[in-house]
């Protein structure tokens, strides 16, 4: 497995499959976003490509994301043409959830394991108002198809904002007393141009814990207060399922990320909140042999940024969030 120059072993892989999204979001991109062509896109066997010489130095786990995934062509022969790699043991996705309800039974039978799905608050109009023209009632069917279809455990992953839905944070936590889900609360990220509505209105992982504790009662520590991957878990008492904080923002996870990301345009981020890039798609339709594209995967990695700077002021505005892959 390749590790970074701190040690940490980078085995993860965001995978994006495509910058274009059927939603818009708020937090993640303006409303008059522009997408990439196509053609500026990985193809399906450039993807496969990059996917084997992932998996052949280490690489073990892909989350596919985007932009919107599911509104790729041929998403389903992708998931299954990357689950069947050799050295790849879970391929997952995030997902807003909308086409689960059509595709979700393919995407399973396909091999996916499990998906995240993105919702920040059960009502429909402020549903609407976030992702500016989202329907509720697709994601919730696309939940129900997610779980009848064994991509469990659901998790769900709602990014808080002040003024938009920082009191839905109570009925999203309620959630888990009567389903075995994960729900996820996530601190908004600054990127790109939308910085300052990014940062005047994020809402840190404390004040969150404090609204629902309000209403809901004390959060329990589940295994010790332990991280799992980026969230730390809680549990409301007599509860199903698990409630977790991913305080991105005010205490990072850096030490413990094992993570890279491949944009849909075919370069590599190792970090998040970081500009830096390292261009593999432009090497490859150049004729780059698999060695020399193995190299600068793994100098990327020895490369890997030690964390962000957004304690220093320092926020990334060469993307935003659905350019990267969440
Ligand atoms: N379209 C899919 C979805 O919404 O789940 C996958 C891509 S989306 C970019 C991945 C995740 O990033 C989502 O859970 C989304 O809520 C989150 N996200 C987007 N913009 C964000 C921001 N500024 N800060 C924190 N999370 C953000
Ligand atoms: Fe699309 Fe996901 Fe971004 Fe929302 S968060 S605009 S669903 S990519």
């Amino acid at each position: 497995m390749a590790l970074d120059r701190f040690g940490r072993p980078i085995h993860y892989l965001r995978l994006s499959l495509t910058d274009h999204c059927n939603l818009r979001c708020v937090y993640c991109m303006p409303e008059d976003m522009t997408f990439r062509p196509q053609d500026a896109l990985m193809q399906d066997d450039e993807i496969l490509r990059l996917v084997r010489l992932f998996s052949g130095i280490g690489f073990d786990k892909i989350r596919l994301t985007g932009g919107e995934p599911t509104i790729r062509a041929r998403v389903t022969e992708l998931v299954r043409e990357i689950a069947a790699t050799p050295g790849i043991r879970s391929v997952t996705m995030t997902t807003n959830g909308i086409l689960l309800g059509k595709l979700a039974a393919d995407l399973a039978a396909a091999g996916l394991k499990r998906v995240n799905i993105s919702l920040d608050t059960l009502d429909p109009q402020k549903f609407r108002r976030l992702t500016r023209w989202g329907r509720l009632e697709e994601v919730m069917e696309g939940i129900r198809a997610a779980e009848e279809a064994g991509l469990t455990p659901i998790k769900i992953n709602a990014v808080v904002v002040r003024g938009y839905n920082e009191t839905d944070v109570v009925d999203l936590a309620a959630l888990t007393r009567e389903y075995p889900w994960q729900v996820r609360f996530i601190e908004m990220m600054p990127f790109g141009g939308a910085t300052e509505f990014q940062l005047q209105q994020t809402i840190r992982a404390e004040e969150i814990r404090a609204r629902i504790e309000a209403r809901l009662g004390p959060l329990q520590p589940v295994d010790g207060g332990r991280l799992d991957g980026e969230a730390r878990l809680y549990r409301l008492p007599g509860a199903r399922g698990e409630i977790g904080l991913i305080a991105s923002v005010s205490q990072p996870f850096c030490a413990s990320c094992t993570r890279a990301r491949l944009t849909a345009d075919g370069v590599l981020r190792m970090c998040l909140l970081r500009e830096k890039e390292i261009d593999l798609l432009t090497p490859l339709r150049r004729g780059a042999t698999d060695e020399t594209l193995r190299r600068l995967i793994l100098e990327a990695i020895w490369q890997k940024p030690w964390g962000h700077g957004l304690a220093a002021g320092e926020i990334p505005v060469n993307r935003v969030m659905s350019e990267i892959g969440g």
